[in-house]
């Protein structure tokens, strides 16, 4: 495997991912700024494909306004690709790497860590047996805390709140079997930024349960990643830790490191029998959101105070 994008989370978790997963062995990155110790690395896709000829997949880290020129070249190299969420920009771009791939026989992975925790399928099977009545998704961050320094974030196809917001949205469309409407939005977004601080979401399932969604940046103090299922007087409460490498035993994986390892055995096993996967469902809502929200302009936010 060859990964480009040597950010934070390639660091954090791809590469220990990677060399925990039999079948696969990272022979290269391209990164135009860092460099992995003991790895060939190029300064760009271009460079590493010309250099190592014989790699099998690419793992795409860049920010997702960036990916798509990059996904075509590999695929078109004859690479299977595993994307980063959200696995692009637009949903168009992404449909046509779902063509490209089935054209030349390849795999392209839209991976969803957030659907990889153990409690995503406890809940999903608590939901199957009820008749739900509400949903609620609160997810409240500091950005100042999980992005600093992230230009990218707030740029136009960098999602804004939506990068950590789609986190649920992947998980509330995996939960539910039913089909998820968008019904109205609000996106607050800060003077000279072009992607929102803040979005408050309205849905509801084909079957009438009303979901409502608030991501909000400008959280200090406790961080709340929960979503809460109702049915009637029951209540299931999903709560995720970002930040739960602070909460994990010594010699324990943390969520997100057990969320990659199981999404590169799928990796590997998608490539082995052949097959795609990519689901564009959280990326439609996200999408909805912008088509159907209304924008209000906020006051200027600095990534640092
Ligand atoms: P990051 O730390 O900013 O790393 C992204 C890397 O991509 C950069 O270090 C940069 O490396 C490369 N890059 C290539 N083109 C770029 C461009 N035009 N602008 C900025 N960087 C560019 O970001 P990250 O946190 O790793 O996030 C990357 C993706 O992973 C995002 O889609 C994010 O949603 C997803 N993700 C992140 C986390 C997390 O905890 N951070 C968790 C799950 C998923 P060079 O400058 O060396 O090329």
């Amino acid at each position: 495997m060859g990964l480009v994008g040597l950010g934070k989370i390639a660091r954090d978790e791809h590469l220990p991912a990677i060399a925990h997963t039999q079948g696969a062995e990272l022979v290269a990155v391209a990164s135009r700024n860092a460099a992995a110790e003991g790895i060939a690395c190029y300064p760009d896709l271009t460079a590493m494909l010309a250099g190592q000829p014989d790699i099998d997949a690419v793992i795409l880290c860049q920010p997702p306004a960036v990916r798509y020129e990059a996904a075509c070249a590999a695929l078109l190299a004859g690479k299977h690709v595993f994307l980063e969420k959200p696995p692009g920009a637009t949903l168009s771009e992404v449909d046509a790497l779902v063509d490209l791939a089935r054209r030349k026989n390849l795999t392209l992975y839209a991976s969803w860590h957030s659907r990889y925790s153990a409690p995503v399928a406890q809940a999903r099977a608590w939901c199957a047996a009820r008749r739900l009545t509400r949903i609620a998704i609160t997810w409240k961050e500091d950005v100042r805390r999980w992005h600093p320094g992230q230009d990218w974030i707030w740029e136009a196809g960098g999602f804004g709140v939506f990068d950590p917001g789609i986190n649920a949205l992947s998980i509330l469309t995996e939960v539910l079997d039913d089909q998820i409407r968008l019904i109205d939005a609000a996106l607050h977004i800060p003077a000279g930024r072009a992607a929102p601080i803040a979005v408050d979401m309205e849905m509801a399932t084909a079957q009438g349960v009303p979901i409502s969604a608030a991501f909000d940046w400008r959280q200090t103090g406790p961080q709340i990643w929960q979503i809460a299922f109702e049915a009637g007087d029951e209540l299931y409460l999903f709560s995720q830790g970002g930040d739960d490498a602070a909460h994990t035993a010594v010699g324990a994986e943390s969520t997100l490191t057990q969320e990659y390892r199981a999404m590169y055995r799928r990796f590997v096993d998608l490539v082995r029998s052949g097959a795609s996967d990519v689901d564009l469902a959280p990326l439609q809502l996200v999408a909805d959101a912008c088509l159907r929200g209304t924008t209000y302009i906020t006051e200027r936010f600095e990534d640092m105070e």
